[in-house]
């Protein structure tokens, strides 16, 4: 029988990078996780520390399609996030996002259920606002390539806001600024990630534009937890709500970063700037400081030297790779 404070709870994505970080704190509070993802960029591996957990189970199952299943709480985190991945198939990615969200808001509403939406800074765009507040509205090019990703999110932003407004649906929404550490992929394409193979590879550090844009990087236990205070604050704290760190850096500056702490003798090379990719970042976390009492404690070379340790054993092929992650989280909370 389940104890009594123990939920039922439901991780879409719960296979990618956040979403099996976010399994693992869930599981270890005493949940019952229910794990669906349909592997896009997710893998079995990212979860397969929990496989032997009664409290855990995995299912595949692709959001875009209605699911029925009996929980107490829904995070909405299915959708692939890195420019390369969700522009691979931009239509898929729009559905993921517009079509999930629809589907996991019904389910929220036949059940009664708490659910979170995992938002993003790209609803700001390319912000003229600096740093992003939660009540900017943002610049984001409609029609461009990262549309399919910005406006799918903004979407989902309004269905949950009309789930709550017509169906008093208790919903919560996070606006998750660039979030990095061990279990990302190594070819995600996402700039700590690429930058930390390419440093212990020793190839060139492909810096895209003159490098000045800025990102402010948040290390990935920071964010969920975030994310879980989030989804257990009062009711009427329903975001939205950015979450980041609020330390912002051009990433000719992280490149020279990962260089130093890597002792790598990768050269910077420059690479055409993608299109529409934002200037500047960097959010206000004013609203999560008073209404959740967070922020983030660990900094960026802090955290990119539990993330180089992974990445190096993961690149060497040690199956231990997993255990680094262990080891990055106990030295974190230290
Ligand atoms: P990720 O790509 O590692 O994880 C996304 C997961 O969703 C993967 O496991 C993927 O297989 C799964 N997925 C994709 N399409 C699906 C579908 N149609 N049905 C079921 N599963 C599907 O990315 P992540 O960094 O873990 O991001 C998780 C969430 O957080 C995303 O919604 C993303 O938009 C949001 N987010 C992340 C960041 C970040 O910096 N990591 C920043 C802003 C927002
Ligand atoms: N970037 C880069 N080199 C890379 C990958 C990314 O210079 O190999 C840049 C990218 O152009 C952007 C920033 O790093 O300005 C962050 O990119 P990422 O894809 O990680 O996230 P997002 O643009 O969605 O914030």
């Amino acid at each position: 029988m389940k104890e009594l404070s123990s939920k039922r709870i439901l991780v879409t994505g719960g296979a990618g990078f956040l979403g099996s970080h976010l399994c693992d704190v869930l599981v270890a509070q005493g949940h019952e996780v229910l794990c669906i993802d349909n592997y896009f960029t997710g893998t079995k591996r990212n979860v397969s520390q929990l496989a032997d957990s009664p409290n855990f189970e995995l299912m595949r199952h692709d959001v875009t399609f209605p699911l029925y299943v009996e929980v107490d709480q829904i995070y909405n985190l299915a959708c692939p996030a890195s420019p390369i991945h969700y522009q691979h198939d931009p239509v898929q990615t729009t559905k993921t996002s517009v079509h999930g969200a629809i589907n996991m808001l019904g389910l929220a509403k036949r059940l009664k259920a708490r659910i979170l939406q995992a938002s993003t800074s790209e609803v700001y765009g390319d912000p003229e606002v600096h740093p992003q507040r939660e009540a900017y509205w943002g610049n984001v090019n409609p029609i461009g390539i990262r549309a399919c990703y910005d406006e799918g999110k903004r979407c989902a932003e309004t269905l949950f806001f009309d789930y709550y407004r017509q169906h008093q649906l208790p919903i919560k929404v996070l606006r998750i600024f660039n979030t990095y550490g061990p279990r990302m992929h190594p070819n995600d394409g996402r700039v700590v990630s690429n930058f930390i193979v390419q440093a212990l590879q020793g190839q060139p550090i492909t810096v895209y534009g003159d490098g000045s844009q800025t990102r402010s990087f948040c290390y990935v236990d920071d964010q969920i937890s975030a994310m879980v205070k989030l989804m257990d604050s009062e009711p009427e704290f329903i975001g939205p709500m950015n979450a980041g760190n609020p330390n912002e850096f051009t990433i000719r500056q992280l490149a020279e970063l990962v260089i130093e702490l890597t002792g790598s003798k990768s050269k910077i090379v420059y690479k055409p700037m993608p299109a529409d990719d934002p200037k500047q970042r960097c959010p206000d976390i004013s609203l999560a400081k008073k209404q959740l009492d967070w922020e983030p404690r660990v900094q960026l070379k802090e955290g990119l030297r539990h993330t180089i340790g992974y990445f190096d054993a993961v690149l060497r092929g040690d199956p231990s790779a997993q255990d680094r992650r262990e080891e990055a989280k106990s030295s974190a909370a230290s």
